[in-house]
């Protein structure tokens, strides 16, 4: 593997930089793995990267039915923050974050992480009270917050309208500093890299379409668009589609699949440094390293498994932004995208075992995966090199749903899903 650093570029570039190496190896599947895992966006790169580097289980293919990186974990609004409200939740994001602190050096790989931090304005006395609430119980769960008031906000925000007399009225919020944005590409990329050098097979272009079940009924290898492939575990992070993949092992998830859009404008000069998120009308939105305002809205309010946009969220997250930003007013649209998004009833993720013995599951994020992009690698690596949960996923296990021991994250979710 090429050594990314300034040094080698310099001597690349003097040789015409014809000695790169492509970045990972496109593999065709061997018949057998130790690990196969499904989904080639970021949870399932970062999986196979962790059975390598963390286990030493390098005899490992990720399956991926399009292009990496091709699903939500390329279509994402890139933002990453740990301000949830539950302690579960805390201490699950809060290990992403901080793997995310160091992702670039360890990867070699600049994942752009940017820590510009993260408002949340709200609108009214009601939302006040909540956003009170929420930064207590973060910071009790001991991660980083600050409440802001509404000359604090204007400071850091000019463009924002706070006036009194504003449709949306700014009447405060909080902020997590270490909050921020990456470059989603670059982190599929990164772990697709770092997994390759380690010996773990990236397949493109293989549909999965059929689970291989032993006489005893575990799953032992998977039905592909390139035939049979057999191996002794298999974990599918599959985002939208896990409940079609649940279906093709028979069983049922508690997942409901939902288009999420998002938006990017022309770029301009630097005009916001940080990630505003405006609790009533449900938008966000952030500014790109290109320049490109970037903003997010909420769920299509009917569920489906079609990747595009429609009329009704433009008019609804784009109102949004003309009402509380009037500077952007006259900003042009550049491009417009949906991606599927696995939804489960407590807006928390599933990590770990599914009701068929050898096959595991990552899913559930929701509108919130990117920032959990590590740490759901990592414990779902454990899981499948351990037997057992890591103790920060433990709670989110699937039997949740039958014990009743949810950890209700609606509220806290900043995108509600
Ligand atoms: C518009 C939008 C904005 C978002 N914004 C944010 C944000 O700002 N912050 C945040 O934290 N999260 C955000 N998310 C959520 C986040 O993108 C996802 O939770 C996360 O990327 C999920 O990663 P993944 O690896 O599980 O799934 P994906 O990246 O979707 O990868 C799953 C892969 O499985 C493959 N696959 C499916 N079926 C099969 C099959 N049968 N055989 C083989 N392969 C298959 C797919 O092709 C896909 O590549 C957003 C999502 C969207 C759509």
């Amino acid at each position: 593997m090429n050594w990314y650093s300034g040094l080698n570029l310099i001597a690349q570039g003097l040789r015409g930089h014809r000695g790169w190496e492509p970045a990972w190896r496109s593999a065709t599947p061997k018949p057998r793995y130790d690990v196969i895992i499904v989904g080639g966006g970021g949870h399932g790169l970062a999986t196979a990267y962790y059975l390598a580097r963390n286990h030493g289980v390098t005899n490992v293919a990720v399956i991926e039915k399009g292009w990496i990186g091709g699903g939500n974990s390329g279509r994402n609004t890139t933002v990453i923050r740990s301000n949830y409200y539950y302690r579960e939740s805390a201490d699950l994001y809060e290990f992403s974050l901080k793997l995310y602190e160091r992702l670039a050096r360890e990867l070699n790989y600049n994942i752009m992480f940017s820590q510009r931090g993260m408002i949340v304005t709200a609108h009214s006395r009601h939302d006040m009270e909540l956003s009170a609430r929420w930064a207590g119980a973060m910071r009790r769960n001991g991660v980083d917050t600050d409440m802001l008031d509404v000359s604090e906000i204007a400071d850091r925000v000019p463009a924002l309208n706070v006036s009194p007399r504003a449709r949306f009225p700014v009447v405060g919020g909080f902020v997590q500093k270490r909050a921020g944005t990456a470059r989603h590409d670059a982190v599929v990329w990164g772990y697709a890299r770092a997994a390759s050098a380690l010996g773990v097979d990236i397949v493109e272009g293989c549909e999965v379409k059929g689970f291989v079940r032993s006489p005893s009924g575990s799953v032992v290898g998977i039905e592909t668009s390139m035939g049979r492939i057999v191996a002794d575990k298999v974990g599918m992070a599959v985002a939208g589609h896990s409940s079609v993949l649940a279906g093709m092992a028979g069983f049922r998830l508690p997942v409901t699949s939902y288009a999420l859009q998002a938006f990017v404008s022309e770029p301009l000069k630097p005009a916001l440094d940080t990630v505003v998120l405006s609790l009533a009308t449900g938008m966000y939105i952030s500014q790109s390293d290109k320049g490109g305002l970037v903003i997010g809205g909420g769920l299509d309010r009917y569920s489906s498994y079609a990747q595009r946009g429609n009329a009704p969220v433009i008019r609804d997250v784009v109102g949004s932004v003309a009402e509380q930003f009037p500077p952007f007013r006259r900003v042009r649209l550049l491009r417009h995208w949906a991606g599927i998004v696995d939804v489960v009833p407590d807006s928390s993720p599933v990590i770990g075992e599914t009701p068929v013995p050898g096959l595991y599951l990552n899913c559930g994020w929701g509108t919130g995966g990117f920032k959990a992009i590590p740490v759901g690698g990592w414990t779902l690596a454990h899981h499948i090199a351990t037997g057992t949960p890591h103790p920060v996923a433990r709670p989110f296990q699937l039997e949740r749903f039958k014990t009743g021991a949810l950890i209700d994250e609606a509220a806290a979710s900043g995108i509600a899903h």
